[in-house]
């Protein structure tokens, strides 16, 4: 288990790779050396049988003193026994005569490579010949050796060939130079895999860290910060886990609050609910007392489904549950229909509702929730208008690459301090303005109306702005991304 994970682990896998780049380079590089050293060793061969050899032929050449009976004979070039004491104990020779028969030979040379040797030169006599000495043909073991063959004229007519041959390798360098190669490369690859993964578990801890924060973290402790400000990219990584903790504390706050709240509103007309059919169960009462508490029933149920019906739609866009049937909508239309049917509203108020400047702007969106929009910022605007002639104006334009819709009053205002949290869920400016007992029919004040707005917006890329003016009004402009229908 451990085993398995280990192996999985990006450590180990850092690790191995960071070992097997090593291993090719290490083994290029031993490589390159082995061959160069092999290079060097066949070069002062050549150089040094060349010079034996030339050498030799000068001996060779020298006539030999004879006793006088002995004369007549043919005789063939050949070393004498102190000649053949200079002979170094590696060198191969081998005199020929002109037809090819061996007159001279060393012990150990090897009779069987003679024509292959003698084809080679002859195609080629310039080039000493490699040639690989067999196992058998002891003492050299399976080496390779470099011959040269030298012509040797005597004076009359006579000449014979001098095959000289030296190993390549006289004092076995090479097989000590490749355990040499072969130990460091394994020795390196040892200490650079401990090393390695040292390292690379050094540079890991961070993860683990944040991997050991992040798998302890309940919705309760998320207060909790890595806090581990390095100055690298693991640093940035936990700067960036610590801002998403921070976003995710604030979100759970948000979402407990609003819990929180939406029980709140739904607790107090429920508890007036009780305590009114209480009241009138206590006793009997007259006909007019129970529709009294009727109407206050019906009141606060409308209230009620109105703050359900509001909480449905957040929680809609929230999930991106929302069915939303897109088309191609002119604002002014829209704000027309929507003005039409809030008219009667606004005159209950006494608010002049009207339209102002309607210059077509088509937005790619949902009708039903774009009315719904619109409504919730017309009958704010109707709720908190005032003065001698309260009145809300309504306009529409395009701004390219948007369209945008303006709801306009001359109510009293938003101080700016409330401006950042105008669309909270819940917020309200003053509590008090927000529950109209005496008129029933008088818009919600729950708290929700411009959070809807708000989110209807973000749900077609729009966005909603707000500028207020104390005592003078306020203007709410709601942006989307569209334009001008064409033709
Ligand atoms: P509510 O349903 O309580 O009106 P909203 O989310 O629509 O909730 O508005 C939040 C708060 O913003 C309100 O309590 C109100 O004080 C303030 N507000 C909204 N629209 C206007 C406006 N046109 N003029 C002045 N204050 C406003």
């Amino acid at each position: 288990m451990i085993t398995a994970s280990l192996l999985h682990s990006f450590r180990f896998r850092l690790t191995l790779w960071f070992v097997a780049i090593l291993a090719v380079i290490l083994a290029g590089f031993s490589l390159f050396i082995f061959l160069r050293q092999v290079q060097v060793l066949r070069t002062e061969t050549e150089t040094r049988l060349t010079a034996q050899a030339t050498q030799f032929a000068t001996i060779l050449r020298t006539p030999i003193r004879r006793p006088p009976e002995e004369e007549h004979e043919e005789e063939f070039p050949g070393f004498t026994e102190e000649n053949l004491f200079f002979m170094n104990e590696h060198l191969l020779f081998a005199i020929l005569n002109p037809d090819g028969t061996v007159t001279q030979k060393s012990e150990h040379f090897p009779m069987d490579a003679l024509p292959t040797l003698t084809a080679a030169w002859a195609k080629n006599p310039t080039r000493p010949i490699e040639y690989t000495l067999a196992e058998e043909d002891e003492p050299y073991e399976t080496q390779r050796v470099l011959f040269l063959f030298m012509p040797i004229e005597l004076e009359h007519d006579l000449h014979a060939q001098l095959v000289l041959g030296s190993p390549i390798d006289q004092s076995h360098q090479l097989p000590r130079l490749a355990v040499a190669l072969v130990a460091v490369f394994g020795l390196t690859l040892v200490i650079a895999f401990g090393g390695g993964y040292w390292l690379a578990d050094q540079a890991m801890r961070p993860v683990q860290t944040i991997t050991r924060t992040a798998r302890d973290l309940g919705e309760h402790d998320l207060n909790r910060r890595l806090n581990l400000h390095r100055p690298d990219e693991l640093g940035e990584l936990a700067a960036t886990f610590d801002s998403m903790l921070a976003r995710l504390q604030a979100a759970f706050a948000r979402q407990r609050q609003f819990t929180a709240d939406a029980s709140h509103e739904l607790r107090t007309p429920l508890t007036i609910i009780e305590l009114e059919t209480n009241r009138a169960l206590e006793r009997p009462r007259t006909p007019k007392e129970y529709e009294k508490t009727l109407h206050t029933i019906q009141a606060e149920n409308e209230w009620m489904s109105r703050l359900v019906n509001e909480l449905l739609t957040l929680a809609r866009m929230d999930s991106g549950r929302a069915k939303l049937q897109l088309e191609h909508l002119d604002l002014s239309d829209l704000a027309v229909d929507v003005v039409e049917r809030l008219t009667t509203l606004a005159e209950k108020h006494g608010v002049q509702l009207s339209t102002g400047a309607l210059e077509e702007s088509v937005v790619n969106a949902d009708r039903d929730y774009l009315t719904h929009l619109l409504t919730n910022l017309i009958e704010n605007g109707i709720k908190y208008a005032t003065g001698s002639a309260p009145r809300v104006v309504v306009e529409t334009g395009t701004d390219l690459p948007h369209a945008w819709v303006r709801v306009t009053d001359n109510g009293p205002g938003i101080p700016p301090e409330h401006l950042p949290h105008l669309f909270d869920r819940f917020y309200r400016i003053d509590e008090s303005r927000t529950r109209d007992d005496d008129d029933a029919e008088a818009p919600s004040g729950s708290g929700l109306g411009l959070a809807i707005v708000q989110s209807i917006a973000h749900a077609f890329g729009g966005k909603v702005e707000v500028q207020s003016e104390v005592g003078k009004g306020t203007v709410f402009t709601v942006w989307f991304p569209g334009g001008q229908a064409r033709g």
